[in-house]
């Protein structure tokens, strides 16, 4: 039988956002390594680098030492063409949620062609509506639903337990579907399609309400192609130029 393939685990990104405790980030890494993931990303921790999180890690150091350490989630996101947000249920997104195992096929199919992430939220807050809405899609380990939360090390534990028996039972995927948009692409058409909606007077920078919100959970629903993105960016640029020339709407006289 063919080996199941390493770069696909190295392609695979755990992404920890603002964590408060440095031992659940050394506990973290060593649930990482054990499992053959490497690839940590650390969001805004409160304490990093840290003595506790050395001795929590055990013999994970060099996932430490390795880790790369961010000032936004988009930044650690970059590059990337899938990511899910690590959660329990919750009844506010309006986004697909997935099983730990459905995940796991879902991640190394993308990471066979680029880096994917899993994105996982404070010890205290979870993670943000700002946060999520950075994400495809949200995975949810059902858990008692009298007390769900589970410890953010045993959470990275339980996914990547689950990626690596997926990895292993999968020596061959199937290739990715779509050519996939980079998150940072599809960051920069979310911020174009803000501006344009602007000078469309369609958005009120004065109250906005959760028009974007609603927008990304839309474009996150569907995988947007590389390709898509540049004909909705061509699309918006064409409306900005028909209105930059029609001029703002009080000025315009009735028919
Ligand atoms: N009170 C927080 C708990 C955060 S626990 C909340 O309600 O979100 C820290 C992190 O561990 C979470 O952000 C999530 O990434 C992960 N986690 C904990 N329990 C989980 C569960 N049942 N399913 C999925 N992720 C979970």
């Amino acid at each position: 039988m063919t080996q199941a393939d390493p770069k696909l685990l190295a392609n695979i990104r755990i992404v920890l956002a603002r964590t408060s405790h440095p031992g659940n980030i050394g506990a973290a890494a060593r649930a990482m390594k054990t499992m053959g993931l490497s690839q940590l990303y650390l969001v805004q921790p409160t304490l990093f680098p840290n003595s506790q999180a050395d001795a929590m890690a055990a013999s994970a150091g060099d996932l430490l030492a390795q880790a790369q350490v961010c000032i936004t989630l988009e930044e650690a996101l970059a590059g990337t063409v899938l990511a899910f947000g690590v959660s329990a249920r919750r009844r506010d997104i309006v986004t697909e949620v997935l099983t730990p195992p459905e995940a796991a096929v879902r991640l190394l199919t993308e990471a066979q062609a680029a880096p994917v992430a899993l994105v996982f939220g404070n010890e205290t807050s979870g993670l943000s509506n700002e946060e999520l809405s950075l994400c495809q899609g949200l995975v949810s380990i059902a858990a008692n639903p009298d007390y769900s939360s589970l410890n953010l090390a045993a959470a990275v534990q339980v996914l990547s337990y689950e990626i690596r028996q997926t990895w292993l039972q999968h020596p061959s995927w199937p290739p990715p579907e779509i050519d996939a948009a980079r998150l940072d692409d599809v960051e920069r058409f979310y911020a174009h399609l803000e501006t344009a909606l602007t000078e469309l007077e369609f958005l009120n920078q004065g109250s906005p309400g959760k028009l974007m919100l609603k927008l990304r959970w839309l474009f996150s629903r569907t995988r947007l192609a590389q390709e898509e993105v540049n004909i909705l960016r061509g699309i918006l640029t064409a409306a900005q130029t028909a209105k930059r020339l029609a001029g703002p709407l009080r000025d315009r006289k009735p028919e």
